[in-house]
């Protein structure tokens, strides 16, 4: 590639926030925008066509969601929300219209580096992925559909393998309830997202059953799952969020 740089907008209105995000991504090797407003968001994007946007939902002019629903009606560009809203409403709303990913403020520069690079990868994967991913002891052999937790085997059925390799292709990133269930099943009513969740349970006992090795999949309480970041999460990956469900 004569041009291999990223190019990532950033929707911002803090000026702190905006220039410490700049300076971290510009010294990462990121071709970097900035776009204080809403309204300039949307011009810099249809401008430049960056490849991640990193929003701010609280903007002057605009409530952010908004750029978001602009964004959507023609790019799959990823993007990463960064507010200090912190309710599950808040988070759902942003995911639901199409946002790859949530980071709440305050965060530190290895979390939003290791968010950028993972909704980066966004492109890389297909819906019939190959080869192979790997996330500390956890082996996803795709074209065999065999998962391996420490070398060992682990029995899966159909749907629970379904759920694990769908979560790994977009691992590093909140995929919703719905959105698990789209892909799965094909539609999302009640019953649907039960049975996600019983064969969750079932998933996560089997990945789960050394200890130590319970973290594969994160539970985003009341949004979604996560699957671990292939590259960067390591030993200290954020603690998981058990639910009582
Ligand atoms: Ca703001």
């Amino acid at each position: 590639m004569s041009n291999n740089k990223f190019k990532i907008l950033i929707v911002e209105d803090e000026p702190t926030i905006c220039s410490f995000i700049y300076t971290l991504l510009d010294t990462n090797g990121y071709k970097t925008y900035v776009a204080p407003t809403c309204e300039l968001g949307k011009s810099i994007f249809t401008s430049y066509l960056p490849d991640l946007i990193i929003l701010d939902l609280g903007l002057p002019d605009r409530d952010g969601l908004e750029l978001i629903h602009y964004v959507r009606q023609k790019f799959m560009t990823p993007i990463i929300v960064l507010s200090a809203r912190t309710t599950e409403a808040d988070k759902i709303e942003a995911l639901d219209l199409g946002a790859n990913d949530y980071i709440t403020k305050p965060f530190s520069t290895g979390e939003l580096l290791a968010r950028v690079r993972a909704a980066l990868r966004l492109n890389r994967f297909s819906s019939n992925p190959t080869g192979v991913f790997q996330a500390q002891d956890l082996l996803i052999q795709y074209e065999r559909r065999k998962v391996y937790v420490g070398g060992e085997e682990i029995k899966l059925t159909q749907t629970e393998y379904n759920i694990v390799a769908f979560l790994s292709e977009h691992a590093g990133r909140v995929m919703t309830y719905p959105a698990i269930v789209r892909a799965i099943w094909g539609d999302t009513d009640c019953g649907s997202t039960k049975k996600l969740q019983v064969n969750m349970a079932n998933i996560r006992r089997k990945l789960g059953s050394r200890p130590g090795h319970n973290n594969y999949i994160m539970n985003e309480l009341g949004v979604g799952y996560r699957m671990i970041d292939a590259d960067h999460d390591g030993p200290d990956a954020p603690a998981d969020h058990e639910e009582n469900a």
